[in-house]
């Protein structure tokens, strides 16, 4: 059937239906739900995009929306600044670990982790390291979609068609315990993760490595939860080897583990940066940005080279609309929210983590409000459904019916609803769940 254009455009598109595809319309969203083209009421599973972490419709953030667009619309980020992006910044340099007492804004997590890269750039060219610029990342993360960011993505399908700086950027083994190689126990399936770490330094050397970027726990790459101490041995690795640590928390961060920033209180790690975007405002305004090492910017204010130049901004770096929203959006996780995420992820966790019983489902991992249920062919072999059974689609499809609405990717079903979820919301999900799988 010959594809209708389309006047919009919509992420991920396919050569044969570009301009020529229109997915999904929604009408509105209250709480934990969102409201269909068709009328249909369906439990916002993925949370729009893992970000709409206070719910649909609130009518806080909403208000101080129209305050703040009432009261300071815009100002320059350049020339000027505002009190809610003073305000937030240093709210955020408190809740940050170590001394990550720096925020740079940014419109979201691609410019978040853009911005990331060309300050580990900035920085080693005043310090005199040109040469120290490799990005390290790993196979199933995913960083965005501005050329540095995208370059990092270990995911082979967005990589297929599209340009990248691969001679920036070396790849390393994706922490997925499920896919370790048979027979092979978690410890030394770590030890073999650092080891390759410890041998690309050796290979590429040191002198040439300026990143590490990792999300703590794989998002789009299905939820992959590393073992226990990979993060913190990666996270010494790189301070033996001058690297900077960029933890990549635009999934992880504002409650989805429970905490504002996951780095410390749920991993134990203190990075060099940490880029956020998504959950900062709920997704009701796009903002992101990086928190950034005090240790770093007094190297930068000693340095040889005061007049160089970080030739970088965004004309909507620290909106005050956005700012003023991320506030609201903190003081209303804090005041209540993060507490209900960790008193429900067990129940959470848990009762996802019984639809194992089912024939198709090879794992169902995941921690605090974030789960992925991996389907596969048997479960003997553990292989991955190929990709023209489109089975996470059809999972998708049916829970629709049913009153779910699922992020597939793939062979996978991704579920992050909104924090605000409740016990018997989950057990709905859940059934859902069971029932369209
Ligand atoms: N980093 C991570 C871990 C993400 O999951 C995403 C988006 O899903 C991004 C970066 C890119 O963020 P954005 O889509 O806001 O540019």
């Amino acid at each position: 059937m010959a594809k209708i254009p389309s006047a919009l455009v919509q992420p991920w598109p396919s050569a044969g239906s570009i301009g020529a595809d229109r997915r999904g319309l929604l009408a509105s969203g209250e709480g934990i739900y969102v409201t269909d083209g068709h009328g249909r009421k369906l439990i916002d599973g993925p949370a729009g995009m893992w970000c709409v972490n206070v719910g649909h419709r609130n009518a806080e953030l909403a208000k101080v929306m129209q305050e703040q667009a009432l009261e300071l619309s815009y100002n320059s980020p350049w020339y000027t600044t505002s009190s809610p992006a003073d305000a937030l910044a240093d709210v955020l340099a408190d809740r940050a670990p170590g001394d990550l007492n720096h925020v740079f804004f940014t419109t979201g997590g691609s410019s978040a982790v853009e911005t990331a890269l060309r300050i580990m750039q900035f920085a080693n060219n005043v310090r005199g390291r040109p040469e120290k610029k490799l990005m390290v990342s790993r196979q199933g993360g995913y960083h965005g979609s501005t050329y540095l960011s995208a370059s990092l993505n270990g995911r082979p399908r967005d990589q297929d068609w599209m340009d990248s700086a691969t001679h920036l950027v070396r790849k390393l083994s994706s922490p997925d315990p499920f896919r370790r190689p048979e027979g092979m126990s978690i410890e030394a399936f770590e030890d073999g993760l650092v080891a390759e770490f410890a041998a690309l330094i050796e290979k590429e050397r040191a002198e040439r490595i300026g990143a590490f970027v990792a999300e703590p726990i794989q998002a789009s790459g299905g939820v992959i939860v590393p073992p226990p101490g990979y993060l913190k041995r990666m996270r010494a690795l790189c301070a033996e080897n001058d690297i900077l640590f960029i933890a990549d928390e635009v999934v992880t961060a504002f409650g989805r583990l429970g905490s504002v920033f996951a780095s410390r209180d749920v991993f134990g790690i203190e990075p060099d940066m940490i880029t956020f975007a998504k959950g900062v405002t709920s997704g009701y305004f796009p903002l992101g940005g990086v928190m950034v090492s005090a240790r770093l910017f007094e190297e930068l204010r000693r340095s040889n080279h005061p007049d160089a130049m970080f030739a970088h901004g965004l004309t909507y770096s620290s909106h005050p609309v956005g700012c003023a929203v991320a506030l609201k959006n903190l003081e209303l996780l804090e005041g209540g929210i993060l507490d209900h995420v960790n008193a429900l992820s067990g129940h959470f966790q848990t009762s996802l983590k019984s639809l194992e019983d089912l024939a198709l489902v090879g794992e169902v991992r995941g921690l605090g409000l974030m789960a992925c249920i991996e389907c596969v062919a048997d479960r003997v072999s553990n292989n991955p459904l190929t990709l023209d059974l489109e089975v996470g689609k059809r999972i998708d499809a049916h829970c629709q019916d049913l009153g779910l609405l699922v992020r597939p990717l793939i062979n996978m079903c991704v579920m992050s609803p909104p924090l605000t979820i409740t016990i018997e919301q989950v057990d709905t999900m859940v059934d859902i769940l069971r029932r369209g799988i």
